[in-house]
């Protein structure tokens, strides 16, 4: 079974975009997983295809509609479709590796791209929305943010990455940044490459790594490292 996923989009033509390449464009070939992207502007119902309209209460911008969007959502996700709903959307809970590998367990996903101002809170609500957001900034509309779930999702489906080993050590996969990274040539501009990763001594250049990850993340991200870390001595 393959990770499904169905975009709702004004620009449909941003798909797969950046993930027609590389791991996740031939992943897509191979069927790993695939790739819907369906336009909102198609279930409108006015000669104009209007898809927005004036916020209530006034103010700056357009919100989107909820009866074009449930339409487009009904058409996408029909009752039985087990998928998760999502809405990007920076009031969204942040994106995090644990959703990310929970979603790539999963049967694939529905996500739903807003613009302009954002959508109407009453399609979030009957549609079951889960809002993500991919982090404290705003961009122009949720389309590269469904791209970036969907890059995160699919390098972890079965077969994508060569090499599985990669994909656990990385970075917040143990709750850590990762450690630094070396490779040839030995010295660069005057800076060798750190004694211990030349030793062959496996269970040193272990802790080495270990350390460094852990000062890393002392440094730059001491919000990660719980008290009880069990790699923090
Ligand atoms: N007025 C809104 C921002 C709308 S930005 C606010 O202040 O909250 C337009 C669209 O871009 C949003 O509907 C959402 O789909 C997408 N978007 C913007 N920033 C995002 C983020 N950080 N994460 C996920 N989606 C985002």
């Amino acid at each position: 079974m393959s990770f499904a996923a169905s975009v709702l989009t004004l620009y449909p033509e941003m798909f797969p975009g950046a993930l027609g390449l590389s791991l996740a464009g031939r992943a897509l070939e191979a069927g790993t997983w695939s790739l819907e992207a369906i336009q909102i502007r198609d279930f409108a119902t006015d000669r104009h295809r209007t898809v927005d309209d004036t916020p209530a209460g006034g103010g700056a911008g357009m919100v989107m509609r909820a009866d074009v969007l449930a339409k487009a959502i009904d058409h996408a996700s029909p009752p039985g479709d087990e998928r998760p709903r999502l809405l990007m959307s920076p009031r969204g809970k942040p994106l995090t590796q644990a959703r990310v590998r929970e979603l790539a367990a999963g049967p694939g996903a529905v996500i739903l791209c807003g613009r302009f101002e954002g959508v109407d809170q009453r399609l979030i609500e009957t549609r079951g929305l889960e809002e993500i957001s991919i982090g404290d900034f705003i961009l122009s509309g949720g389309e590269p943010a469904a791209l970036v779930l969907l890059d995160a999702v699919v390098r972890l489906l079965p077969g994508v990455m060569g090499n599985a080993v990669s994909g656990e050590e990385e970075s917040f996969e143990n709750g850590l940044l990762e450690h630094p990274h070396y490779t040839r040539p030995q010295e660069f501009e005057g800076r060798p490459i750190p004694d211990v990763l030349i030793s062959g001594n496996h269970k040193k250049i272990a802790e080495w790594r270990r350390a460094e990850a852990v000062k890393l993340t002392r440094e730059r991200r001491p919000d990660l490292l719980a008290p009880d870390h069990p790699l923090v001595k």
